[in-house]
């Protein structure tokens, strides 16, 4: 171990893993922001056993809820005090723009109080009797369960599920992403600080094929929450199948963004814009397919095309930057590759299609905003995610023509729409294949309102109280109140 390298904690126990660390890089000059050690597969057997046993001796799953939310509350306070630093060390972690940081561990704190108030607010459900007995359904928690994220919204990803898994009783091993290992081992610094007790929240940070895959499989792990990439959901719903455990999955998306020709343009111009390159595009509810229709089409893509010029591409920590690099450099070469398949399958880059020129981005991992047009529906740079600033435009007829070609994917994450007439948007509202849709707006999201996917965007859903039955099971008790011996 050297001084530099951040061990993560078992229990009371501080671990270096079997001597691999993971480097953070900042991807807004390439410099590094941090080491961490990398977790082992020997480190997950111990952590799921501390896990466990803490779930069945520490009082938490047996405090009286109102007792339980008191830690989260003091968990959300602590992180709102360490907002500064917080938002600073994500902005290093993951390249995003210093203001989304903020907004970002805003949101964890956000997490952790609501789901403090639900926890001492929630009712399990009496049953009208129809025998001498009484009967209720009470939510129980599973147990140990893994949360595994994504590296592209560190802090808020993972308070999205450790919140309501700890809520509902839970013990939580959290593995986060490689590429963003450092706010997970904070958050769980801040927890034992706020008084969670010892091997509730475990964070192992580790890849994927290793120890996310050791978690998956481990036989003490009874329900596992995943947010990532489609495939990777493939692979652990496969395994969790197996072992007949419960998956929760928020998977990828290629989210069809809709104007009709009688809508606001001006808004409708915004709003796309916002919608793809808000987070540079690494977001998995990017309006990334922009169907326009015909009769506005062409006026209405060159708009766009002014619009995108003024976008201002700039440092994570300039307060004048609206859209920051990618996460790291294989991605933007990733995200370079499918514009080249773009143009290869016959497409027009109309903007962008390229790194900026201003040498003060030099190091860093850039790319510039990019319009797309002259595609089919079926082109691989319109269907598959590519998570990054590039939109694909598409004409359409009708509102028939815009539901079937907005439905044409695997993907069922999210849909926008924006239209003049409202009945028309409830009509396509509800045609449209998507866990989320976005009317005369777009990417609002609400901490008590259901996310989720369609298709092959994911399983289940997180937020508001689906967040909390997520890491829930039911049992169902009876109460008998014979006068007599009961008969055969
Ligand atoms: P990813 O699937 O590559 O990795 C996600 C996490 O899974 C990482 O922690 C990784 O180490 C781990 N992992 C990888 N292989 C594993 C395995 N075999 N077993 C267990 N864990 C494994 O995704 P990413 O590149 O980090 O994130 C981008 C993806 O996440 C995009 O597809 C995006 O749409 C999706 N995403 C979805 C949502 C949502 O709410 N639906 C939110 C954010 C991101």
């Amino acid at each position: 171990m050297t001084a530099t390298i951040r061990p993560f904690r078992i229990g009371a126990e501080w671990r270096v893993g079997g001597g691999k660390s993971i480097t953070s890089i900042y991807a807004g000059d390439g410099s590094v922001t941090g080491t961490v050690a990398c977790a082992t597969a020997r480190d997950v057997d111990d952590a799921v056993a501390v896990a466990e046993k803490a779930f069945r001796t520490a009082p938490w799953r047996k405090l009286r809820p109102d007792v339980r939310a008191t830690t989260m509350y003091e968990i959300g306070r602590r992180i709102t005090a360490e907002r500064v630093p917080l938002a600073h060390l994500q902005m290093l972690d993951s390249g995003k723009p210093l203001k989304e940081c903020q907004h970002m561990v805003d949101n964890a704190a956000y997490f952790f109080r609501y789901y403090a108030a639900l926890c001492e607010t929630w009712q399990n459900e009496v049953t009208s009797p129809r025998g001498e007995y009484f009967s209720m359904s009470l939510a129980e928690p599973y147990g140990v369960v893994a949360a595994i994220t994504p590296w592209n919204s560190p802090i808020m990803a993972e308070a999205q599920k450790v919140a309501p898994a700890l809520a509902a009783g839970n013990a939580v091993i959290l593995k986060p992403s490689e590429e963003t290992p450092m706010l997970a081992l904070e958050l769980a610094r801040i927890c034992t600080e706020a008084g969670l007790p010892e091997g509730l929240l475990t964070v192992l940070p580790g890849y994927g094929d290793d120890v996310g895959a050791a978690l998956v499989k481990h036989p003490g792990v009874r329900m596992v929450s995943f947010t990532g990439g489609t495939e990777t959901g493939r692979c652990i719903a496969t395994v969790a199948g197996e072992r007949l455990i419960p998956v929760g999955l928020e998977l990828g998306g290629k989210s069809p963004h809709i104007v009709f020709e009688d809508a606001d343009l001006d808004k409708a111009a915004a709003g796309v814009l916002s919608g793809i390159y808000g987070s540079a595009g690494q977001s998995c509810v990017a309006g990334t397919r922009l169907f326009v229709q015909k009769s506005i089409y062409r006026r209405f893509v060159d708009e766009l095309v002014e619009r995108t010029k003024t976008v201002r591409v700039g440092l994570p920590d300039d307060p004048q930057t609206q859209m920051g690099p990618l996460v790291s450099k294989a991605h933007r070469e990733r995200v370079a590759g499918y514009v080249d398949l773009a143009r290869q399958e016959g497409g027009r880059v109309l903007m962008g299609g390229d790194r900026p020129s201003d040498p003060k981005l030099a190091n860093g991992w850039f790319y510039l905003p990019t319009i797309i047009e002259g595609l089919p529906n079926s082109a691989r740079a319109v269907q598959e995610e590519i998570f990054g600033p590039v939109l694909v435009c598409l004409p359409f007829e009708d509102e028939a023509d815009v539901i079937a070609q907005g439905n044409d994917t695997v993907y069922g994450l999210a849909a926008g729409m924006w239209t003049g007439d409202y009945a028309k948007a409830w009509r396509v509202a509800r045609e449209l294949e998507a866990g989320s849709v976005w009317i005369n707006t777009y990417k609002q999201s609400h901490i008590a309102t259901a996310f989720g996917g369609f298709k092959e965007s994911g399983l289940g859903r997180e937020k508001g109280f689906h967040g909390l039955r997520l890491y829930s099971q039911v049992k169902s008790i009876f109460f008998g109140t014979h006068d007599k011996p009961m008969g055969l």
